[in-house]
C-alpha cells in the first residue's frame, strides 16, 4: 500500500497570531505558545510541503521540524489528526450534538448512614435552588437544636462571594447525633443540597460522553459500592441534579516535559485501562502493574509518533491492542522505586503536617482526624519502603519492615472496583498529568494496605477505614505538587510494588 505523502496543514478553525506568537484552538480553548522556530514551521504549513521542504522553508534542521510537527499532530492541531474527537468538538460547539452518559457497568451505590461524608468534606457549595429550598423550610420547629445557628456561610473566593453549608464543631450543622442528615430526616431527601444528593457520584463532561462515577471516598465503600441501584438506573435523577449546561473537560494531557497530547487520546487509554481490569480479574498489584505498563508503552510510542497521514490514531490503536510484557526489574531499579516511595511519603507528611497548622484553611473535625491518622500510616509506609530499598541492594538478612501487608481475593476484588472508578474519571490525573495520577493511585493502594496492616486477622474489617483515609487525604490539593515532583519516578515505584507489598 502506498502511503499518501505527509504534507500537513493546520485545522481551518485555528487562529495564528504571528506577532504574539501563539496559536489558538477555539474548539478546546488551547493557546499554544510558539518559539520563533515553531512559528516559522507553522507559517509554512500550507498542505503542499512535507518535513524536508518545511525544514528548507523555515531554515531549520529536519529533526527540529519533525519535533514541531509531532507536537502539533499529538495536539490534534493538524488537519486529519484526531478526526473523531475534532468532529465531536465541532458538533458540540455548533450545538448539534448531545453527549450520551458514560458509566461503568458495575457502578452502584447505597448509603450506609455512617455520616462520615458530612464530617470530613472540604466545603459543600449551595446554589440558588438549594438556598431557596432550605430557606422555605420551618427549620426552627423541625430542628430546634439549630436555634440561632446560621446554616450557611458566605465566603469570598476567586470567583466572587459564594455560599456554603455551615459547620458546627467541625461537622455539618444539619448532621444529627445518630449520623443521619437532619434535613433528610425531617423533610425528606429532596430538600438536601444538590451536592449531597449527588454524592458519592461526580460528573465529568467529555467528548465521548458525560462520565458519571463514584469518587470512591465513602467510609463504607466495601458495602456501599456493591449495594443499591446500578448507576445506569440513576441517570435521570443525576441529570436533573447536574443540569443541562456544564463545561466540557478537554485539557492538554502532560505526560512529561516534552510530551503533551490531546485529551481524546487519553480517553481512549482510560477506556482500555478500565476494560482490561474488568476483562481479566487479576490481583490488585497485577492490575496496577498492567495499567502502568500500558500507559508507559503508549507514552513511549507517542514520543516517537511517525509523521504520517492517519496518525496518531493508528499508533494509539496498535499500542492499546497489544500486550505489555513484564520485564523483571534489576535490583538497582527495585531499590530506586522503594527509595522514591520512601521520599514521597516523607514529602507528603511534611505538607500534611503544615496543613494541620495552617490558620488560613481551618480543617473540619473529620478531615483533621484523617490527616493525623495518615501521618502515622505514611511514616510506617516510608519506613517499610526504606527497609525494602536496603533489602534490594544488600544480600544480608532482611531488615524489619513492619507487619505483613494484607492480601487476598476479596481485597483484590474491592481494589479492582476502586481502581476502575479512579482510572475512569478525572482522578486518573493530577493537574492533567497521568504519571502523577498513577503515582497517587499506587500510593493510595499502599497506604490503604498499610492502614490495615496488623490490625486484625480479617483485613476486610479495616478495608473501609484504610481506603477512605487514603483516598480522602491523598486527593487534597496541597499534595498535588508533591505527586508532580515525584512523577519521574513513577515507573520505578510501580515495578517495586510487588516487593513493597511482599
Ligand atoms: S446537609 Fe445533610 S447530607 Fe448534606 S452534609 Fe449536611 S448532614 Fe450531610
Amino acid at each position: 500500500m502506498v502511503l499518501k505523502p505527509f504534507c500537513p496543514r493546520l485545522r481551518p478553525e485555528l487562529r495564528l497570531h504571528p506577532q504574539q506568537r501563539w496559536l489558538r484552538d477555539p474548539l478546546t480553548r488551547l493557546e499554544l505558545a510558539l518559539d520563533p522556530g515553531s512559528l516559522a514551521v507553522v507559517q509554512a504549513l500550507d498542505g503542499t510541503r512535507g518535513p524536508a521542504e518545511l525544514a528548507q522553508q523555515a531554515g531549520l534542521s529536519r529533526g527540529a521540524v519533525e519535533t514541531v510537527l509531532r507536537r502539533l499532530l499529538l495536539l490534534h492541531l493538524l488537519e486529519g489528526a484526531g478526526q473523531e474527537t475534532v468532529e465531536t468538538l465541532r458538533a458540540l460547539q455548533a450545538g448539534n450534538h448531545e453527549l450520551p452518559f458514560s458509566v461503568l457497568r458495575e457502578g452502584r451505590f447505597a448509603c450506609q448512614g455512617s455520616g462520615a461524608c458530612c464530617r470530613s468534606y472540604g466545603r459543600c457549595e449551595l446554589d440558588d435552588d438549594d438556598l431557596a429550598t432550605i430557606s422555605s423550610l420551618d427549620l426552627g420547629s423541625a430542628l430546634p437544636e439549630l436555634a440561632g445557628t446560621p446554616w450557611f456561610e458566605a465566603l469570598p473566593t476567586s470567583g466572587g462571594v459564594r455560599k456554603f453549608l455551615a459547620s458546627r464543631n467541625g461537622v455539618c450543622v444539619f448532621l444529627l447525633e445518630s449520623g443521619l442528615c437532619g434535613l433528610h430526616a425531617a423533610f425528606g431527601e429532596a430538600v438536601k443540597p444538590k451536592v449531597c444528593r449527588l454524592y458519592p457520584y461526580t460528573v465529568l463532561h467529555t467528548v465521548i460522553g458525560v462520565k458519571v462515577y463514584d469518587q470512591g471516598e465513602c467510609a463504607r465503600f466495601a458495602t456501599s459500592s456493591r449495594s443499591g441501584p446500578p448507576v445506569s438506573e440513576e441517570l435521570e435523577r443525576i441529570q436533573e441534579l447536574v443540569g443541562p449546561t456544564r463545561t466540557l473537560y478537554h485539557p492538554v494531557v502532560r505526560a512529561g516535559s516534552q510530551l503533551h497530547f490531546d485529551f481524546g487520546i487519553f480517553l481512549r487509554l482510560q477506556k482500555e485501562l478500565v476494560g482490561r481490569i474488568a476483562r481479566a480479574p487479576l490481583t490488585a498489584v497485577a492490575c496496577l502493574l498492567q495499567a502502568a505498563r500500558l500507559q508507559r508503552s503508549l507514552f513511549d510510542a507517542l514520543a516517537g509518533c511517525p509523521l504520517q497521514v492517519g496518525q496518531p490514531e493508528k499508533l494509539v490503536q496498535t499500542v492499546l491492542a497489544a500486550d505489555c510484557p513484564a520485564v523483571a526489574p534489576t535490583k538497582a531499579a527495585l531499590a530506586a522505586g522503594a527509595q522514591a516511595c520512601a521520599g514521597l511519603c516523607d514529602q507528603l507528611r511534611e505538607v500534611l503536617h503544615s496543613s494541620l497548622h495552617d490558620p488560613e484553611t481551618p480543617l473540619r473535625r473529620g478531615m483533621r482526624a484523617q490527616i493525623e491518622g495518615s501521618l502515622e500510616v505514611l511514616a510506617a509506609l516510608g519506613q517499610r519502603a526504606t527497609s525494602k530499598a536496603a533489602d534490594a541492594l544488600l544480600s544480608g538478612p532482611e531488615l524489619p519492615s513492619g507487619p505483613k501487608l494484607p492480601s487476598g481475593p476479596e481485597l483484590d476484588a474491592l481494589f479492582r472496583i476502586s481502581f476502575r472508578q479512579t482510572l475512569f474519571g478525572d482522578f486518573a490525573m493530577v493537574q492533567e498529568r497521568p504519571r502523577a495520577g498513577l503515582l497517587r493511585l499506587a500510593l493510595g493502594f499502599l497506604l490503604s494496605l498499610q492502614a490495615m496492616a496488623g490490625r486484625s486477622t480479617d483485613p476486610l474489617q479495616h478495608f473501609d477505614a484504610g481506603h477512605s483515609l487514603a483516598l480522602r487525604v491523598l486527593r487534597r490539593h496541597e499534595l498535588d505538587g508533591v505527586f508532580v515532583a515525584f512523577e519521574e519516578h513513577v515507573w520505578d515505584v510501580f515495578e517495586a510494588l510487588p516487593e513493597l507489598v511482599a
